[in-house]
């Protein structure tokens, strides 16, 4: 007897399924940076550290926004990255806080928080508190064996990282916290870039609004900025090169729409003001 075979989605149906998506005004996905300072300096890092800790009138601003838009939400997602975001963890703990108390009175939101961080200082007491305020993923790199991790995931003094995240991830597979990988998506299934959907914005620290977390001193990058109201001013002409590839069905240009980025866009889309991005 034959088996059911299941069928996989096509290519169109899959770029229609990330375009609603992408489109969604129920889903919001920030990226905020709440410091650009770092501790490590890796030898391939493409950081020049230049904006320092995210003053407290923008951390009010992202703060307002969260509660501007909580009622119209199904779903929100905060990455937290940097820099480092463990050398800014009062800011992490301060949103985060303000997030999980709007989400308890809008209970239709699904919220979930992630973190990319060294592990320098990821101790347990740190992982615990932040699993609370729903921090639950964290992306940790490790450039191979100590001998091997130390040439490249130098701190700022040049001395090596490697002991000091090894142990606070023991200490954190000892501990009562949740533990797992994510399930791998299949590797056939394409997927648009963060920085191609409407709906993510990075929040630098500096308080001016990009789109992807690679690029960030390419002045291109830069589509808005937020008000301590928590406003979100952006430059539709600045917005449209970023979320070009939706209109033309383009996988490569939603996949990484940084690679080929025309440089002088026409105006496509419009989020927010229609005001140019003041400087
Ligand atoms: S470099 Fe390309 S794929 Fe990477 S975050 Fe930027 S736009 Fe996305």
């Amino acid at each position: 007897m034959k088996q059911p075979v299941l069928t996989a989605l096509g290519n169109d149906e899959i770029f229609h399924e990330e375009f609603v998506a992408a489109m969604s005004d129920r889903s919001l996905h920030l990226i905020v940076l709440p410091t650009e300072q770092c501790n490590f300096r890796c030898t391939y890092c493409y950081e020049d550290f230049s904006i320092g800790r995210m003053r407290p009138e923008i951390v009010q601003g992202v703060k307002n926004l969260l509660s501007r838009r909580m009622a119209e939400l199904e779903q929100l997602n905060i990455s937290w990255f940097g820099g480092e975001p463990l050398l800014a963890r009062t800011i992490v703990e301060d949103i985060s806080s303000c997030a999980v108390e709007a989400v308890a009175e809008a209970p239709q939101v699904q919220y979930s928080a992630d973190v990319t961080t060294n592990g320098y200082h990821l101790d347990l007491a740190t992982a615990e508190t932040w699993e609370q305020l729903g921090i639950r993923s964290y992306q940790i790199s490790l450039d191979g064996p100590e001998a091997l991790h130390d040439t490249t995931r130098r701190r700022a003094n040049g001395q090596g990282s490697f002991q000091r995240i090894w142990g606070n991830l023991l200490a954190l597979r000892r501990s009562r916290l949740p533990k797992g990988l994510p399930h791998p998506t299949s590797p056939a299934r394409k997927e648009a870039c963060y920085a191609a959907r409407p709906n993510s914005l990075v929040i630098r620290a500096n308080g001016t609004i990009a789109k992807c977390t690679v690029a960030l001193s390419d002045p291109s990058n830069t589509i808005g900025r937020i008000t301590p109201q928590g406003e979100l001013r952006i430059d539709n002409g600045r917005l449209a090169p970023w979320v070009r590839g939706w209109g033309g069905s383009d996988w490569a240009a939603v996949s990484c729409p940084y690679v080929g980025m025309p440089r002088s866009p026409a105006p496509l889309l419009q989020i927010g003001s229609r005001s140019p991005v003041p400087s």
